[in-house]
């Protein structure tokens, strides 16, 4: 039989009704009986352009209040949201569109040219309000979102998740981080992604307030924490550089407890600066496909184990088809994994097993069951029978002084097989091949130390604004072929 649960919306409007749902940077406040209210009022809205159960419908729209109520509005119809990033090119938007099967496109202004239906949020604000049942329960294996991986190792693939990965997810992240009643989450990662919608739906599962930024910027985020009473961020690698410079000698509130870092690696130079300055750094492993993070380091062992991404959440088991403490595919099962990619059925297959996902990346535990992930497997190098992490030279390259970022890829070698080479954005036009060369072999076995060097104005990243290894691979063949 179906799991239901009571609607989580309405639920929390009858428990906490005057309780913020939502507070914004002006100052204004949505509480949660209010967010009931317009977003029930936005659902009979939709239901006008013939939006019913399962119908696909595209969200475009930075992290803006109209967002959190469409998100919510779907919910009562029992349609999908389709999450879009609004950093995407026009046609990657259609394809995703398309792909998707979205019947329309919300967005909060006409500015993009799509192959698709599109509807701004104050276009449905002007529709009459259709009677007809909305939801009042939820059932946990319907499928609520779809969103889209990085496509940073390839094309991006629609990953389904229901509510009830999403409900889970929501539980496993407050087994580990506990919950206070004066907690407050910021959300600025963007809601177009899994990490920045899972805010707004442990805010409602939880009944807390959601702290909505609509642009990054490390000024107003340093604020939040300072004197908004935000007590949880969730991050990301750049952020926790910026926030950490902002922060200078000072030190942030006690009430502020967790800054939840995902979304990639961070170098152990960066974790040691946030810890010099009391900065309480979570590290946590997820992917789109695991509904928000999976892995993370708990409180308690937060300063004990840097570097590492923790343990698997309370619902969740993580595997590594490799010797004991050695480095693997690392596989994760749960509650909030995705059940598959939406119409890719051979990619469903390849990724999961019996429930075990397999991720594509590498990793290994310590002694403890401490995860540590090394790199993406497709990223490997292997460089005379010796395996190469390029993200473990790229962390050790990026902390030399003058040096913005770097990427590192094998290159093919007719002696080794592959050798590592270096891309570097330097911040310092003193910084020279030798430079890095002396810096890397005081730093790096002899094999880690890259070949060549090559320096660029930028790095190649996708909307996600990860590093996109592939791109940095093709130039090698492009300087290649030009010099034969
Ligand atoms: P695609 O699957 O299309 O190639 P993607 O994997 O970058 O894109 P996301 O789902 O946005 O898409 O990102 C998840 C990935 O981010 C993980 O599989 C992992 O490679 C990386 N990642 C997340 N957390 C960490 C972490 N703590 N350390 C290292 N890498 C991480
Ligand atoms: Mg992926």
């Amino acid at each position: 039989m179906a799991e239901i649960v009571p609607h989580w919306l309405t639920k929390q409007a009858d428990l906490a009704p005057n309780q913020t749902a939502v507070e914004l940077p002006d100052g204004t406040i949505y509480t949660f009986l209010e967010l009931h209210d317009k977003s029930q009022s936005f659902a009979r809205r939709l239901r006008g352009l013939g939006v019913q159960k399962e119908t696909k419908v595209g969200i475009l729209s930075a992290n803006h209040i109209d967002t959190v109520i469409a998100v919510h509005a779907l919910t009562y119809l029992g349609a999908v949201a389709v999450m879009l990033n609004t950093r995407l090119t026009e046609q990657e938007l259609d394809y995703q569109i398309h792909d998707a099967d979205a019947a329309f496109v919300l967005v909060q202004q006409h500015d993009r040219e799509l192959d698709a239906a599109v509807q701004t949020f104050s276009d449905v604000w002007m529709l009459p309000e259709h009677t007809g049942e909305l939801y009042t329960e939820i059932d946990l294996d319907l499928n609520f979102t779809i969103i889209y991986t990085s496509g940073t190792t390839g094309f991006p693939k629609g990953v389904i998740h229901t509510y009830g990965n999403h409900l889970w997810s929501a539980i496993g992240s407050m087994l580990n981080l506990g919950l206070s009643n004066q907690d407050k989450w910021l959300a600025v990662l963007p809601i177009f992604h899994v990490g920045g919608l899972s805010i707004l739906l442990r805010s409602v599962i939880y009944g807390i307030p959601v702290y909505l930024m609509e642009k990054y910027s490390k000024q107003l985020v340093h604020d939040a924490i300072m004197t908004k009473g935000v007590t949880i961020a969730s991050v990301v690698t750049v952020m926790v550089k910026d926030l950490i410079t902002q922060l200078g000698d000072s030190t942030y509130p006690d009430t502020f407890r967790c800054m939840l870092l995902g979304g990639g690696p961070a170098s152990k130079s960066l974790l040691e600066q946030a810890k010099a300055r009391h900065v309480p750094v979570f590290q946590s492993y997820g992917m789109t496909e695991t509904s928000s993070q999976i892995v993370t380091l708990s409180p308690v062992d937060a300063m004990e184990k840097l570097g590492s991404s923790g343990k698997p959440l309370f619902p969740a088991q993580l595997k590594i088809n490799a010797g004991d403490h050695e480095v693997g595919e690392i596989q994760v099962k749960g509650p909030m994994v995705t059940k598959g990619y939406f119409n890719h059925e051979q990619a469903t297959q390849q990724a999961l097993t019996d429930g075990w996902l397999a991720t594509g990346d590498l990793g290994y535990t310590d002694q403890e069951g401490f995860l540590y992930v090394v790199d993406r497997r497709k990223d490997l190098i292997i460089s005379g029978g010796e395996n190469i992490y390029p993200t473990e030279i790229e962390s050790v390259l990026s902390s030399m002084e003058g040096i913005l970022e770097v990427g590192i890829v094998g290159k093919s070698d007719a002696k080794w097989g592959q050798i590592p080479v270096a891309f570097v954005v330097a911040c310092n036009p003193s910084v020279s091949e030798k430079n890095i060369l002396d810096f890397a072999r005081h730093k790096l076995a002899g094999y880690k130390v890259p070949k060549d060097i090559y320096f660029l104005d930028k790095l190649p990243r996708n909307a996600s604004n990860k590093l996109v290894r592939s791109k940095l691979s093709d130039r090698l063949i492009d300087n290649d072929s030009q010099s034969h």
